[in-house]
């Protein structure tokens, strides 16, 4: 049988799309449109059969942009009329504490995904206009909305509380969220099928570690712990985003650095974690320079794996029992450098590396522990579509 979806990714200057069948778990179809918005035009790719579409596109807005992917489908396929959809899936950043599911949307969900742009300014206005968009250009097709934050509403009080004063937070909505929900609900249920396990009797520790990167300790198929939290900005670090810091660094730059709120954002989000630390984002070359002898990236890679290390303590003393540690997305999946220095000389918590399985590349879901380590070491590529399409469907399905 199959059941394909279209998954839409509504970002503020783009637009993903992939038409997804989630019974084979194989993307039919896949879509980007850059720089929505920009007057002086976008380009669009499409990709199908293995070929490869470019143009320029005129995408002055969303609707423009959902106009110019639905001229893709008609002029290279697959025909979305005959394609027998079974539902729409939008991507959306921010659910806040209302949505710990995924739902069907009508307009007070679109009205809701709105109302929560203060915690998400960049992300949900984008990813609302585009499902208003989709649903004028696609009104026979049931909408689905699956949040980043979802899977984390499961997290304990204990876990998603600031010691914040409580009249401010509830005011503002201040608290934990978590987000890469989608890949990390993806990733401990395929963990716990790679290790022959029911999901309900496993407890993991997933590493999505791409650009963006958080940590998620997963009991028995549910968040009960993760490392972003109001925004994308805390816990691990990454490619341009500090993670954790001293809150009053902020301050500090504020009142003696002459800083303002807009310095301060794109200090923290845009020019700090491995790039702030070494002049380069992408792990390959962080890698290679610091193999190369440069000190600046070696210690980038160090506070990197370091904060790693810090989590995988933490998250083990949450869980109490670790099946299994398991490394997904860009740098998970493929830097053995990263997973080996990240679990060097962790016996004490049960995790042993198997250093040839470590090095051999593959993109297979594989366990890359020794044979006794009591802890297993997982690397599971991650799909978010897939898993987008899948919910859809359980939404749509009942
Ligand atoms: P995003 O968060 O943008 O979705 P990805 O999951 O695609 O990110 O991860 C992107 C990152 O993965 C890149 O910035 C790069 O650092 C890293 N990466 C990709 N391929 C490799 C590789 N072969 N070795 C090490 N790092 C890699």
């Amino acid at each position: 049988m199959s059941a394909p979806v279209l998954v839409i990714n509504s970002g503020s200057s783009s637009l993903k799309y992939r038409v997804v069948d989630a019974e084979r778990a194989e993307a039919l179809a896949v879509g980007l449109i850059e720089r929505v918005g920009d007057p002086k035009g976008g380009r669009l790719t499409h990709t199908v059969d293995g070929e490869r579409h470019a143009r320029d596109v005129a995408v002055p807005d969303h609707a423009a942009a959902m106009e110019a992917m639905t001229d893709a489908f008609a002029a290279y396929g697959p025909d979305l009329s005959t394609l027998d959809l079974v539902a729409v899936g939008h991507r959306v950043v921010q659910g806040g504490a209302r949505f710990g599911r995924s739902v069907a949307i009508d307009d007070e969900v679109v009205a809701t995904i709105e109302e929560l742009a203060d915690l998400a300014p960049l992300h949900n206005p984008a990813n609302a206009a585009g499902i208003r968009v989709a649903r004028e250009q696609l009104p026979d097709l049931p909408h689905v909305a699956v949040f980043d934050t979802a899977f984390h509403l499961s997290m304990p009080a204990a876990a998603h509380t600031y010691a914040i004063d409580r009249d401010v937070a509830r005011k503002h909505r201040i608290r934990r969220y978590g987000f890469h929900g989608t890949s990390h609900a993806y990733i401990s249920r395929e963990a716990a099928r790679l290790l022959g396990q029911e999901p309900e009797a496993t407890n993991v520790i997933v590493l999505h570690l791409g650009n963006g990167a958080s940590a998620c300790a997963v009991r028995g198929g549910e968040s009960v712990e993760t490392s972003m939290g109001l925004t994308p900005l805390e816990g691990l670090v990454m490619g341009t985003r500090s993670g954790d810091i001293d809150p009053a660094v902020v301050l500090h730059l504020e009142r003696t650095a002459g800083m303002d709120v807009a310095d301060v954002d794109d200090l923290l989000n845009k020019r700090s974690g491995v790039l702030g630390l070494s002049g380069h984002q992408d792990m390959r070359d962080l890698v290679a320079a610091a193999e190369a002898g440069d000190a600046d990236a070696e210690l980038a890679l160090e506070v990197y794996c370091h904060r790693l290390r810090l989590y995988l303590g933490g998250y083990t003393a949450v869980l109490g029992r670790v099946d299994a540690v398991v490394f997904t997305a860009g740098v998970g999946e493929n830097s053995p450098q990263v997973r080996e220095r990240a679990l060097a000389d962790l016996e004490v918590l049960g995790i042993e590396l198997d250093q040839q399985a470590n090095e051999e590349r593959s993109s297979a879901a594989r366990d890359i522990a020794t044979p006794g380590s009591p802890v297993r070491v997982l690397v599971v590529p991650t799909d978010e579509e897939l898993e987008i399409a899948r919910q859809a469907i359980a939404v749509v399905g009942g």
